[in-house]
């Protein structure tokens, strides 16, 4: 028996739980640079705003509605995701962090007889020790408990809660429940689907295993024996290691001078280097890449390069790396609009031998671990290398409306007056 847990307009809710003035309004999230809307409040979504819709295109009805449009704050929702993680964790010891807002509990071996009642305790318990609203979809498999997950969501009479267990009520709810909308069905399939006249999760559950696996392939039959009850789609307990780690983005303003750009791929390098850190991996190969913006009439210019290095996660050795890159691609007179740093050929630290040539890691390693503790403690780029802080500050993402970090930087965490 699994259980899938998703936050509830988990953006918006993360914001909410900090600014309760954003309680009961429309509010929406934009991603990166400030784009589209990757988060709606429900009073938003009930505006018409649809999912990645681009904030420009309805700057009017906005105004209209007084929507309270927020930039991302990914250190907060960051956080807040892992702190949802931590309370799930005393419910159940076998957990897949699917994604920001979503994990798969696996409640087989807890002994639950109350599988709904259980259900409402985790949401319970995770709004009041996170402030975080959830619904929680159970099934016999994973792909059950999404599509439990949804209709608990959709449905409030079910309180936020949704079992998929029983086969009566699992007929019932799939005879109700679009093929379109199944977990793992896209619009490819779903138009294949409609092509046969499958139109519910009841007449895809319904179809022959032969039929599924020529109509919808290996994966498409898998959905159909998910659908069944039948358990294909395993838990993963541990996330996959990486085969590499990017760190890329649009520029807030065209960059038409080197020590910007300088400035932008030091500072992804330094960010980089830290996201390996943290993985515990060193990189033997690092991409720089520079482009301009396809949506501008600019001359169009794209460049990049790949450089092996001897296993290393030294910020240090990785940003001089990856700036003497760039230099070697920038070209004056280009308007850049995005860059980016790839570190691939990735490798456990753990397992680090070396050989005679290797520049020995001792050293480098206290002081990574020194900065790393420090920008932790004091907020990202406290320290970072100096060419990262150089340049103008126009790169930089647009992110106009962000909140405070409320719980991962110190000066940030909200007072209490009594
Ligand atoms: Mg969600």
């Amino acid at each position: 028996m699994l259980a899938l847990v998703d936050g509830n307009n988990f953006y918006v809710s993360c914001e909410r739980v900090f600014d309760p003035r954003l309680e009961g309004i429309p509010v929406g999230v934009l991603s990166n640079n400030d784009g589209c809307f990757v988060a709606r409040s429900a009073e938003l979504k009930a505006l018409g705003v649809k999912m990645g819709q681009p904030a420009f295109q309805i700057r009017d009805l906005l105004r209209r509605h007084q929507v309270r449009v927020l930039s991302s704050n990914y250190a907060l929702y960051g956080d807040m995701s892992q702190r949802v993680g931590a309370v799930l964790g005393r419910f159940a010891p076998r957990i897949e962090g699917y994604s920001i807002d979503e994990s798969f509990l696996d409640l087989s071996d807890l002994g639950a007889d109350a599988p709904v009642a259980l259900g409402r305790e985790i949401r319970a318990t995770v709004r009041r020790w996170t402030g975080i609203p959830t619904c929680v979809g159970i099934g016999p498999t994973k792909t059950l408990a999404k599509l439990a997950n949804r209709v608990a969501k959709k449905v409030p009479g079910l309180a936020g809660v949704c079992d998929l267990c029983d086969p009566e009520t699992r007929a019932r709810i799939l005879a109700d429940f679009p093929a379109a909308d199944v977990w793992g069905i896209g619009p490819a399939l779903s138009r294949k689907l409609a092509g046969v006249g499958i139109r519910t999760a009841a007449d895809l559950a319904a179809m022959p295993r032969t039929q599924a696996r020529q109509l919808l392939a290996v994966t498409g039959a898998r959905i159909v024996a998910e659908l069944q009850g039948e358990s294909c789609i395993a838990l993963e307990l541990a996330p996959p290691a990486k085969q590499a780690t990017a760190v890329t983005r649009s520029f807030g303003e065209v960059v038409t001078a080197w020590p910007d750009m300088a400035a932008a791929v030091g500072s992804f390098a330094a960010r980089a280097a830290e996201k390996i850190r943290a993985e515990g991996s060193l990189s033997a190969s690092l991409t720089v890449f520079m482009q301009t913006s396809p949506f501008r009439k600019d001359p169009q210019y794209a460049v990049g390069f790949t450089a092996t290095l001897p296993p290393t996660d030294d910020t240090l050795t990785l940003v001089s790396h990856a700036v003497r890159i760039a230099r070697g691609l920038w070209r004056d007179g280009i308007r850049f609009a995005k860059a980016g740093v790839i570190l691939q050929d990735l490798s456990p630290a753990a397992e680090y031998a070396g050989d005679l040539f290797s520049p020995p890691r001792r050293g480098s390693v206290e002081l990574m671990a020194s900065i790393d503790a420090i920008n932790a403690r004091y907020g990202r780029g406290t320290i970072s290398p100096a060419v990262a802080g150089g340049g103008r500050r126009g790169w930089r993402l647009k992110s106009q409306t962000c909140s405070p970090a409320y719980t991962t930087k110190l000066a940030d965490v909200p007072r209490v007056r009594t």
